[in-house]
């Protein structure tokens, strides 16, 4: 280990964060940020001894203030920083916080980057054990920056089973690479329908292209997260399935995914 890192400039930690994990996608729309918010609660269900904190770092369309059933502004402590929002146990920092919901972020990439440099450094995140980060999608200045500025413990990607998102996929595995940062595992997302009436099971985007992109990068196969419903619904109620509905089929495809990367 020593000797990989030896040459690479030493990266400034994030206060009182143990580990970062980024969770990333090289499309949009394939489930980045519902995985990223149940993979924060899942690390902590499994665990309850754990602190976990979540950063949307998609600042241009932050999804995780409505996911985590969160709003409101956040308090300035006295040391300057910004106190993050908790709910389910989890804190959270996002753009969403910041400003108006229906208000557009018209911003070039350099004040994209400083946002994120004051949503991650100016937060007081208290003793974290692990940061979970909901990436952008792609492989832009953003995403690059995050990856060359901070200290990443390893990385996780989404992909649905389509040839299209799996290329995408495999973009951002080779970027996580060449600025050696670790990827952790893909993680297969909507793979699999099954029908509530009849029980019949559509493979709507495909069966098993993540995993064999997995296997063609050498990479593991952290879970697979069928396409359902109460993913949906509980995501875009603020009630995330891993903690509404804990029992379910699908929040244990997220604790075995939580239980995979950590
Ligand atoms: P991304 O962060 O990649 O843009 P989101 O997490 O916002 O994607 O998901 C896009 C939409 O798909 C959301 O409405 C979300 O609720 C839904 N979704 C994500 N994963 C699943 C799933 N496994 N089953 C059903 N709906 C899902």
């Amino acid at each position: 280990k020593r000797l990989m890192t030896r040459g690479l400039p030493k990266l400034k930690a994030i206060q009182g964060v143990k580990q970062v994990i980024v969770v990333a996608s090289g499309k949009g729309g394939v489930g980045k940020s519902t995985t990223a918010v149940n993979l924060a609660l899942g690390i902590a269900a499994n665990d309850s001894s754990k602190t976990v904190g979540l950063l949307d770092a998609d600042v241009y369309g932050p999804s995780i203030p409505q996911m985590m059933n969160l709003k409101g502004n956040p308090e300035i402590t006295e040391k300057n920083l910004m106190r993050p929002l908790v709910n389910f146990g989890i804190v959270c920092m996002s753009m969403g916080f910041l400003v108006e919901d229906t208000v557009p972020i018209i911003w070039r990439g350099l004040m994209v980057m400083s946002a994120i440099e004051r949503l991650i450094r100016q937060v007081d995140w208290g003793k974290l054990d692990y940061l979970v980060i909901d990436m952008p999608p792609g492989t832009g200045d953003v995403q690059l920056s995050i990856s060359q500025n901070i200290p990443i413990s390893g990385a996780v990607i989404v992909s649905t089973p389509q040839d299209i998102a799996l290329l995408d996929a495999w973009r951002g595995a080779e970027m996580f690479r060449k600025v050696n940062v670790p990827i952790l595992g893909i993680i297969q997302n909507m793979s699999v329908f099954q029908c509530p009436n009849c029980k019949h099971e559509t493979h709507i985007f495909g069966a098993d292209g993540a995993k064999d992109l997995a296997t063609k990068l050498g990479l593991a196969v952290l879970g697979d997260i069928p396409l359902h419903i109460n993913i949906r619904k509980t995501s875009d109620n603020g009630q995330p399935v891993v903690v509404s509905q804990p029992d379910s089929p699908e929040a244990n495809a997220y604790l075995s995914v939580a239980a995979a990367v950590v």
